[in-house]
This record gives C-alpha cells, structure tokens and sequence, in this order.
C-alpha cells in the first residue's frame, strides 16, 4: 500500500529505534528527563529562542501558546484555513476562553494591507486583541510557504499594536529546506514557535514549543495542567534527536516527490492543482464534478493500492514522506493516470 494520507503515517527507522533504546531517561514530570533536556536545548538553539519544552502534539503546543499568551476574553488573530482555527476543535475557546477573528488568505498567505483595523480599541463592549498567529508552512493552503518579508512585516505590524504573535510550524523545516534559510531565521520575527517531530521528520511522536525562558516556564505549568507531562520521555525525545540530525535534509527528496505528483495532476483533465505549484511536500488538487466526488477518486485509487485523503468534496491531499520511495510515487502518477483513462 502506498500511503499519501499524510507525512504522519511514518514508522521510524530501524536505526531511529536503536536510539530510542539507547536513550538515557528520568522522570521528567517529578524533575528532569536528560534525553528531553538535550532535545529541548537542541530545539530552542536550532530556532534561536531561549527555551523550549516538549510536548505529545501539535495541537497541545499551540494551545499552549495561546494559553500563555492571552487571558480569557482575549481574542487572536489567524488566516482561515488554519489548523487552530479548523483542527484543534476550538480548543482556545473550550480550554482558554478565547475567541478567533479570521483573516481570509490565498493558499494560507495573507497580506499586510488585510489588517488594518484589525486591533480592537480598548472598549468595555469588545473582546482585547491580544496575539497572532501564522502557519508555515500551510496545510490548508498545500504546503505554501508565507513569504519572509511578509512575516517579518506581520510580526512588526503586530509588536507595534501590541500583540505577541505564534508561528504554527508543524512543518517549518519543510519550509527552511525549499527557501535555503535556517528555521532559526524563519522563526525570528515570532515570540513563540511550534513545530512538529512526528511530520515530515519522521519521529513517531511529539513537538516542541519555543520562546523566552519566562514564556516556556508558564508553558510548562501549563502542560501539566493540560495532561501532557510525561514520564520517561527520553524515549520519544531520542526519536526526535535522531531525526534533526539525519531526517532535516532529505525532506527535499518528499519536495521533489510531491512535485512529480502535481506534474501528472496538471496532466490530467478535470483535476485542478491548488495555488497551480507545489512548494513543499503538500499536494491539493480539486476534482471536476463531472469526474464524480473525492470520495469516489480515493476508493477508486485505492483499489489501485494508492491510499489519498479526501479533503473536502471535491478535494483531494496527497502528502509526501520518507516511507516512500521515487518508485511509489511512478506507481501513484501511473494509478492516477489509469482512473482517468490516460
Ligand atoms: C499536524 C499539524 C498540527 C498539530 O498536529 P498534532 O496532530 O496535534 O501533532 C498543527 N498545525 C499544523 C499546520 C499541522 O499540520
């Protein structure tokens, strides 16, 4: 089975599990795990923030931040489709007592210009605009990256109203390895970053969240709070270690591959690939009606061995990984090409 659901899907590697049990552990609840440490001063290095803490999920890191970073009855500032706001089942707003203000975007991206007069005043009818939050690179929006210029501008724009501002980057080393430029430099304009082990880089578990060592001591009471402290986390750690050292580089192996698979969507009549180029290892196409719903397109293509994710009605998400091989992905273009008669 070829599996393009997601970059989730990975096992680790016979030689990532000899790390794993060769990972020394503690408790790092009751005070430390050294395997955690060395991941967590590895993580705030790589992104040049003072401190990291690492976590099971995403979904928990960025809640986290949201929960540090603003008080019940703040609200937050985010684009549309993004996985805060679409994924993480309003998390902010059952767990933090926060409310979201969207900001429509073109594959994840939004403009300067689109946040004028978006700060509220200080009135005792409104919400308090407290933060905002990028995604990079975007899901939703087929692994796009935001463009440097504009976050740096955005984080400018947001510390000049007053805002802290989050970067949601499940897969900001995507984004560093198809720009050239380090994580560190991606990550700069934020107060606080997210990003994902257990994506692209192959880890079977975990994330991290980075910032000042004031803001990541409050994310740690906070993680107990949430029910994310965990024991001998090393394990995990040493999975996520392993994969910064040997897994970073080669995700332009999954660029390449994911582009091969757009080449043959453009091929093809009736499917229309997103933003018309894939930047990264995301591929999102929309279906003609005519040629039938996603649904059908990914049961037909998985009678072929080929497992997509159906991501919207008429939308269809093809993620590349490191379980898969130049060969399957020949074999997924060649399916493709088969269902539509080419
Ligand atoms: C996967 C993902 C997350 C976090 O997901 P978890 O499954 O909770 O680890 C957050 N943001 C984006 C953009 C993601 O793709």
């Amino acid at each position: 089975m070829i599996d393009l659901r997601s970059d989730t899907v990975t096992r680790p590697t016979p030689d990532m599990l000899q790390a794993m049990m060769r990972a020394p552990v503690g408790d790092d609840v009751i005070d430390i795990d050294p395997t955690v440490v060395q991941l967590q001063e590895k993580t705030a290095e790589l992104l040049g923030k003072e401190a990291a803490i690492f976590m099971p999920s995403g979904t928990m890191t960025n809640q986290i931040a949201l929960r540090v970073h603003c008080s019940p009855g703040d609200e937050f500032l985010c684009e549309t489709e993004c996985h805060i706001y679409n994924y993480e089942q309003g998390a902010f707003a059952q767990l933090s007592g926060l409310v979201a203000r969207t900001i429509p975007g073109h594959c994840g991206v939004f403009g300067l210009d689109q946040l004028d007069g978006m700060v509220r005043p200080d009135n005792e009818h409104m919400v308090r605009t407290r933060l905002i939050c990028l995604e990079n690179t975007s899901n939703r929006g087929g692994g796009s990256i935001f463009p440097q210029s504009l976050v740096e501008s955005i984080c400018a724009w947001a510390k000049h109203h007053g805002l802290c501002s989050h970067l949601d980057g499940a897969r900001l080393f995507n984004a560093a390895v198809a720009t050239g430029r380090s994580v560190g430099e991606l990550a700069a304009p934020f107060d606080s970053v997210s990003v994902c082990f257990s994506k692209g880089l192959g880890a079977p578990v975990g994330s991290c969240l980075a910032g000042t060592k004031e803001f990541v001591a409050k994310a740690r009471r906070a993680r107990k709070l949430f029910g994310g402290g965990m024991r001998q986390a090393g394990y995990l750690a040493a999975a996520a270690l392993y994969a910064l050292e040997h897994h970073v580089d080669r995700l332009a192996v999954d660029h390449a591959h994911a582009n091969r698979l757009a080449e043959t969507v453009q091929e093809l009549e009736g499917l229309h690939l997103l933003g018309g180029s894939v930047e990264t290892n995301i591929v999102i196409f929309k279906i003609e009606p005519k040629l039938g719903t996603a649904a059908d397109f990914a049961r037909r293509l998985l009678e072929e061995g080929v497992q997509v994710m159906a991501f919207g009605p008429q939308s269809i998400r093809m993620v590349t990984h490191l379980d898969l091989s130049a060969s399957d992905i020949e074999t997924a273009c060649s399916a493709m090409r088969r269902l539509l008669g080419r």
